[in-house]
């Protein structure tokens, strides 16, 4: 754990989707079970990602889509219990705050 997981850490909330998946290494499915990220594999347009409980999805760069809205937004019903997300990485991302105009752009 290289960082205090209660920080509260600020993000624009314009951040393309591929740099915020790969950064919190999260993912929320379309029924609200939130997945913790094995594999992100970008290739341009769309990337791949293999979540810790072995499912493989397809998913497009864009900051309008629902994965989007739901990682900013921090909605979701459980997480996952097959991925075995640490309870850190949870409470990191409840210290985390989208915010327009204010915060890191997540560049490299
Ligand atoms: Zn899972």
């Amino acid at each position: 754990m290289p960082t205090d997981p209660n920080k509260a850490r600020y993000y624009r909330k314009q951040v393309p989707l591929f740099r915020l998946v790969d950064k919190l290494k999260l993912w929320p499915s379309r029924r609200g079970i939130l997945h913790g990220i094995k594999e992100f594999d970008e290739r341009g347009s769309y990337a791949v990602v293999i979540t810790h409980c072995n499912k493989r999805m397809v998913v497009h760069d864009s900051k309008k889509s629902r994965a989007a809205r739901w990682l900013r937004n921090k909605w979701y019903a459980e997480a996952c219990p097959k991925c075995r997300i640490p309870e850190w990485k949870l409470q990191k991302y409840a210290a985390t705050h989208f915010k327009r105009g204010y915060g890191s752009h997540l560049h490299d």
